[in-house]
């Protein structure tokens, strides 16, 4: 099989968190006040990009709107990095990440995912979860506190499996959810459950979605996926012989063998889209298959 080495989306992650430097609101201060600092304002879960150009999403501390204010870190040339977080209904030119990063750097990629997912958290937890009183920012945004009884709340990150199983004739399971068109093929995902490890998740989800068994599980690569709060846990698993795959109907309404000769001739003729470039389904499909698959001109999952 060939492996190709297509680095994937939201995943180069070589920014320095600069965690050393959270608790240091002076320090915090002072870089805030840096002509060379640069900031992503970033509304529900989209960012505000520039008047003049909207590839430019880099603001100036000066420029950004008000709101809570994150530090992401510094980029690999030393400049120091935040997100700010405004109101929901503030009004300017804000695009989503699925805009934005095909046009991004792979650096950038990994700071507009850090600042879209950690605003997203720190929107939909303003309140303690064991007394209710209101949370305030701590640690430059690594944390939110509750003033009331002192406890801590960390931002929230919810692994999910997402896996390509082949068959006895290297055949990928591929399947389809009821809320995507006709002809939307994946390869199949789930949540890890509390007490359960990766692999077992895979097991599981598989049995679970397409009715078979599967063994040899893999973890092979791993992807910050900010929509809002996953990390995708990207994996492979084999299955003996040739079992009819058996959709449940509910999270599969279709599951399909693909050899590596009908998944082309099917994306060609524009039979069956597979996810776009983005996503980790579509590295595990392209590690599978050993090569680019006709561009079906979609980024959908
Ligand atoms: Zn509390």
């Amino acid at each position: 099989m060939t492996t190709r080495a297509r680095p994937l989306t939201f995943a180069s992650g070589d920014h320095d968190r600069l965690v050393e430097h959270r608790r240091d609101d002076a320090w915090c201060q002072r870089q805030w006040s840096d002509p060379q600092t640069r900031v992503l304002v970033v509304c529900r879960d989209q960012i505000q990009v520039a008047a003049s150009s909207s590839a430019e999403f880099w603001s100036t501390p000066g420029a950004a709107a008000a709101g809570e204010r994150y530090l992401l870190g510094a980029d690999v040339a030393g400049s120091v990095r935040f997100a700010v977080r405004v109101a929901d209904d503030t009004v300017g030119d804000f695009r989503s990440l699925r805009e934005l990063v095909p046009g991004a750097s792979s650096s950038d990629a990994s700071l507009l995912c850090h600042a879209v997912a950690l605003a997203q958290w720190h929107a939909t937890h303003s309140h303690c979860p064991r007394c209710g009183a209101p949370t305030e920012v701590a640690a430059a945004g690594a944390e939110r506190r509750c003033p009331a009884d002192g406890s801590s709340h960390f931002p929230r990150v919810d692994p999910a499996v997402i896996v390509l199983v082949t068959d006895s004739q290297n055949r990928a399971l591929l399947g389809r959810q009821d809320a995507w068109a006709a002809g939307r093929f994946s390869t199949l995902a789930g949540f890890v459950e509390p007490g359960e490890t990766a692999e077992q998740a895979v097991v599981r989800e598989v049995a679970e979605e397409a009715g078979v068994l599967v063994s040899d599980v893999e973890l092979l690569a791993t992807q910050p996926w900010p929509f809002p709060s996953s990390l995708m846990v990207g994996a492979s698993a084999r299955v003996e012989g040739t079992p009819e795959a058996q959709p449940d109907g509910e999270e599969l309404v279709e599951a399909r063998w693909f050899s590596r000769e009908e998944l082309c001739e099917a994306v060609a003729s524009g039979a069956v889209v597979v996810p776009g470039s983005l996503s980790i389904s579509r590295w595990l499909i392209d590690r599978w298959y050993g090569g680019d698959l006709p561009d079906s001109g979609a980024d959908w999952r």
